[in-house]
């Protein structure tokens, strides 16, 4: 019988349970997939947790992955018995094998193996989503986005320069920040030390930034918001840190007419066409060599917990895969 990782109660990564799952076959509009490579990404800690609450217990976690089609379900179309795919946002990813709703998987383009595949779906989506539909980034805007060296963020700082624009990252160590410069980034704050909003200020000369993309949430809450220009975008994606307490919306006022948007890749790719456009943007970038995907660290499927805690204790830097 294939493996997978389940969560029968919500918890530390201790409560990762590698064991036996039933897969069955495919349902109308599903299919059977074989997988090769599986993505790791902060989100599955928040279904772990259940601060992202899953439909039923116990689950299989994950949001991303790549592998073969082995079986269609009644009514799919557009795949293919050995096609080669990739997903995003559907739980069930760390598994050998799994049944998957045909909808969001996107057929992989011959110059992307499985690996590269696992390691951006997810990641790579959502930087599309937030350089290019939030708050769309052109040549000559600076920005600001935080956990520069993690696995969105090494993907965030290439794409954004490729865009034209100069990227300020932040980084908990000089590692971190080395590694964000060897990505794109063109300033990197040390955000345990520095003070983020006097950095941004003084690297800007004053004038702020128009954009800052925060997916640390809780401690850099405040100082994102005073880092922005008038009118400035606070586009809040990600709370690796904890969830935002609530704040009263009027101190966006004083601070300059700020935005503030809490946008997720589910929303976005919620359209299949918006799916495949995002994805097609993603491998054609990924594709030219314009960005290039930074996978650090690669484990066993059965080592999902010890990933998570390397994961929660800012150990990783780029993406994180596990192989079946
Ligand atoms: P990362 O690889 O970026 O890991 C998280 C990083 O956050 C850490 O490496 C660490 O970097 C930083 N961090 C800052 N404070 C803490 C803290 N207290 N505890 C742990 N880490 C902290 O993860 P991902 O690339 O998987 O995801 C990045 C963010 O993007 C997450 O918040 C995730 O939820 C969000 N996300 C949102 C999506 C959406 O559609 N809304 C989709 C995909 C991801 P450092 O040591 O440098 O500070």
């Amino acid at each position: 019988m294939p493996k997978a990782i389940r969560v029968h109660a919500y918890g530390g990564p201790e409560v990762l349970r590698h064991e036996d799952v039933e897969v069955g076959k495919p349902g109308p509009g599903q299919v059977r997939l074989r997988q090769h490579a599986l993505g790791v990404n902060y989100i599955d800690t928040y279904f772990r947790t259940g601060m992202y609450p899953a439909p039923s217990l116990p689950f299989v976690l994950g949001n991303e992955g790549a592998g073969e089609v082995v079986e269609l379900g009644e009514g799919v179309t557009h795949l293919k018995v050995g096609d080669r795919v990739g997903y995003v946002i559907t739980l069930g990813g760390y598994a050998e094998e799994r049944i998957a709703d045909a909808k969001f998987l996107v057929k992989l383009p011959g110059g992307i193996d499985y690996d590269t595949a696992a390691a951006m779906m997810l990641k790579g989506m959502t930087v599309q989503y937030l350089l290019r539909r939030t708050f769309a980034v052109k040549p000559g805007d600076t920005i600001l986005f935080h956990a520069a060296a993690g696995g969105v963020g090494l993907i965030a700082c290439q794409w954004a320069k490729h865009l034209g624009a100069t990227v300020i990252g932040t980084a908990g160590s000089k590692d971190k920040a080395e590694l964000a410069k060897q990505h794109g980034c063109d300033h990197v704050i040390l955000y345990r030390d520095e003070d983020v909003a006097k950095r941004v200020k003084e690297i800007t000369k004053g004038a702020g930034v128009p954009v800052v993309y925060d997916g640390v949430g809780k401690s850099t809450f405040m100082s994102s918001l005073d880092s922005l220009a008038p009118f400035g975008v606070l586009v809040s994606f990600g709370a690796a840190s904890g969830a935002i307490e609530a704040f009263n919306i009027g101190i966006l006022a004083p601070k300059g007419s700020l935005y503030v948007t809490r946008p997720t890749l589910n929303t976005h790719i919620s359209r299949r066409e918006t799916l495949e456009e995002i994805a097609k943007d993603l491998f054609q970038v990924v594709g030219s060599g314009a960005v290039k995907i930074p996978i650090h660290s690669r484990a066993k499927l059965a080592e999902a917990a010890e990933v998570h805690r390397a994961l929660e204790g800012r150990k990783t830097t780029g993406a994180t895969i596990l192989h079946p």
